[in-house]
């Protein structure tokens, strides 16, 4: 079967792609190796600006109908002290709940799904220039399709562009890991509507509140970036993450610590270019930095837009391939999400820092009256931040 479109990965960043290429009238079959609804390692916050895109794209209450709890405080804690901001905009929702709303919007759209299918871009043939083939394994069965561009967005863990001989991708030697679980237990240590975020030497841990699934049943999403050594050192991401939860004041820390935390790959990493010959990358595939600022999804809802527009271009100008579209799609990237990931970067590093966290710390518990430091500096991670007493609907 031929498709205009081929989307490998159905995150957030390939479900909102399918959906707007089926909606600018491409044919799309959407691809993801799970079966759906399924758990990601994720903080589970959708920042300001990740509301404001859905809203842009006619989603905006899907989140908060779905049962998503607006965020309300960003509690940030190392050792003894604690800073807390009031923030607006946001909203926390279990991945498993959003991943699968988006698919259902994109099928909704037109686009057609296959879960539990892992998608394999096939070497290039010299002879079919028109299209890329793609192999596609269900179970011990496979199939080939083919498609005039291939959509690659398979995420952190993601080995469709790694690969292929055309595309080299690159990891920072220094990166850390990420870690998480879904739990019930504890999950009355955390507030409503707040993100309890503690930081230690060898990571940082975030945790919040999820919709119910019984209701009464409170449940929370713990996330973690954490040294590769230390995480060796101490046993495993579980006991890692619940020290450091433990160290800032968490009282239930230390029942968390034997859970079964899923771990992801190195967290810093990307291919050299966000593409090959008739396949563009973006969400975490085209690149991710670390989670501290939590605009992971807000990056791949972004650049799926974004794609989504520049698929629909090459095509109406007739599918052709002239070479230059992977170097015009990163122009388009950095234009979008990289310059903001410039300043996650920075964040990153202070973090691995204590003195210089403390000092971040101080200067964001400063303001008084009209005024506070953390509202710009949580501005320019894509966070509304609230005048302290003051609440924005
Ligand atoms: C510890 C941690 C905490 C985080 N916290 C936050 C947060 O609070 N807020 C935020 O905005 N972001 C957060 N992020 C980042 C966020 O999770 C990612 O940026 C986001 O999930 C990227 O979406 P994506 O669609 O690009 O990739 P993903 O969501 O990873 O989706 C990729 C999909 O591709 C599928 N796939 C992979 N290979 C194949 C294949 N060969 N064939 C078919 N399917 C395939 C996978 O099954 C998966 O479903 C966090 C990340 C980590 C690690």
């Amino acid at each position: 079967m031929t498709f205009d479109v081929v989307v490998i990965g159905a995150g957030p960043a390939g479900a909102l792609a399918a959906r707007e290429t089926s909606r600018h009238g491409l044919s799309t079959l959407l691809v993801d190796k799970a079966s759906f609804p399924r758990f990601k390692v994720c903080g589970c916050c959708l920042n300001d600006q990740a509301s404001a895109l859905l809203g842009r794209v006619g989603l905006g209450s899907l989140p908060i109908d779905s049962g998503g709890i607006a965020l309300e405080k960003l509690s940030l804690f190392q050792d003894e002290r604690r800073v807390d901001l009031p923030i607006s905009g946001g909203v926390s929702l279990s991945r498993e709940t959003l991943d699968h709303l988006l698919v259902e919007k994109a099928k909704e759209a037109g686009a057609t799904f296959r879960s539990s299918c892992r998608a394999e871009i096939l070497s290039r043939d010299p002879g079919e220039d028109r299209h890329r083939a793609i192999g596609l394994h269900v179970g011990k069965e496979e199939t080939k399709v083919r498609a005039s561009i291939v959509l690659v967005a398979d995420g952190l863990g993601g080995a469709t562009l790694s690969n292929l001989d055309e595309v080299e991708v690159r990891v920072n030697s220094q990166s850390r890991i990420g870690a998480g679980i879904v739990t019930e237990i504890s999950a009355g240590e955390i507030e409503k509507g707040q993100i309890f975020m503690a930081c230690g030497a060898d990571g940082y841990v975030g945790a919040v509140r999820l919709e119910e699934k019984v209701a009464g049943r409170p449940r929370i999403a713990l996330a973690a970036a954490l040294d590769r050594d230390a995480v060796r050192r101490v046993g495993s991401p579980g006991r890692l993450g619940s020290r450091i939860l433990e160290a800032s004041g968490f009282s239930g820390a230390t029942d968390l610590s034997e859970l079964n935390w899923i771990g992801t790959p190195t967290l810093t990493r990307g291919p050299g270019h966000p593409g090959a010959h008739r396949i563009l990358a973006f969400g975490d595939a085209a690149g991710y930095v670390e989670p501290f600022t939590g605009q992971g999804m807000e990056w791949a809802m972004t650049s799926a837009v974004e794609v989504a527009s520049f698929a629909r271009e090459i095509i109406a100008r007739g599918g052709g391939w002239n070479g230059l579209e992977v170097r015009e799609w990163e122009s388009r990237l950095k234009k979008t999400v990289r310059r903001r990931q410039v300043l996650c970067r920075g964040v990153s590093k202070l973090l691995r820092s204590p003195r210089l966290l403390r000092g971040a710390i101080q200067i964001l518990s400063l303001g008084r009256g009209q005024f506070s430091w953390s509202r710009p500096i949580l501005g320019l991670v894509g966070w509304q931040g609230n005048l302290p007493g003051k609440k924005r609907n």
